[in-house]
């Protein structure tokens, strides 16, 4: 696997491959990587000649430095990790490489950015845009590969590819879980082991949830309920919210759409985790 730090190498060895008519899946990655990651990865090579991922705690995107500060950081388990499921190429630069100057510009995603993630990490979304922007032209893929994990983050990317004429094809990965139930993220090294059993309530209830909306309980009662249910289990919900998976659209009446998607952010143990379940009702 080759590594690259810095843009002008990784150009160069992408030119090689398209020169040869290679195809390139791009997998964007903040690293400390975990099972979510690799099934990206993996999903890359079924699809494409050549599979480039990478590894950048982006700044741009932390609205909150200590976040920023307590990200994990295991750069050396990353790399066998990417080697070990085959993974072409690794991008992980400096900040310094990425910004050589600190960006004026920022992107503004409308009402995809005004709810849930976008309302509680102001300028997250902006920052997403910058950098997948900033990959995506550095890299230039055939493909690039998302996880469900960051639902409302898909949609805005989607955007990003329309609104800005970029020719890639995106792909949503579903989410990838550890036995519990407890959606896979890099945040929950940060847990302890009962933090962790705690945390697992959060998708019990996305589930107790899924099977009150199928019995057509209100959602406001179901809401009520699952905040009371995983305050008892050490979760604190920040939000919950029912979404038409359609527009990526709050909604409060789940008759009016037939692809629903239930997201959540909360916090165990300090950590900000998030997740989601998506509801086909025909
Ligand atoms: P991150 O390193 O957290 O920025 O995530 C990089 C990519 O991996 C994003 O597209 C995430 O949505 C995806 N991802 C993170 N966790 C999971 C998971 N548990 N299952 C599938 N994809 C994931």
């Amino acid at each position: 696997m080759d590594i690259f730090k810095e843009i002008g190498p990784l150009k160069e060895f992408l030119k090689d491959k398209k020169s040869k008519n290679k195809t390139i899946g791009l997998i964007p990655t903040m690293g400390a990587l975990h099972e979510g990651h690799l099934a990206l990865v993996n999903s890359s090579k079924m699809e494409n000649d050549v599979t480039v991922s990478t590894i950048f705690i982006n700044p741009t995107q932390f609205n909150n430095s200590v976040d920023l500060d307590k990200y994990p950081r295991t750069f050396d388990a990353d790399i066998e990790k990417l080697k070990a499921s085959g993974c072409d190429a690794v991008f992980c630069p400096k900040a310094e490489e990425v910004y050589p100057d600190k960006p004026v510009l920022s992107l503004d995603f409308g009402s995809l950015a005004t709810d849930m993630e976008g309302k509680f990490r102001p300028g997250h979304f902006s920052g997403v845009g910058l950098i997948v922007s900033k990959l995506f032209n550095i890299v230039n893929p055939d493909r690039a590969y998302f996880g469900q994990k960051d639902l409302q983050q898909f949609f805005i990317i989607q955007r990003l590819v329309i609104d800005l004429s970029f020719d890639i094809e995106l792909r949503c990965e579903p989410i990838v879980r550890e036995s519990s139930g407890l959606a896979m993220s890099s945040r929950n090294m940060r847990l302890s082991q009962s933090g962790k059993s705690d945390a697992s309530m959060i998708y019990k209830s996305l589930r107790r949830a899924e099977d009150a909306i199928r019995r057509e309980v209100k959602f406001a009662e179901i809401k009520k309920e699952l905040s009371r249910f995983l305050d008892q289990n050490g979760v604190h919900l920040e939000y919950f919210e029912l979404v038409d998976a359609e527009r990526m659209a709050i909604i409060n009446d789940y008759s009016s759409s037939s692809k629903l998607a239930l997201c959540i952010a909360a916090f165990v143990e300090e950590v900000r985790l998030i997740d989601n379940l998506i509801i086909s009702l025909d």
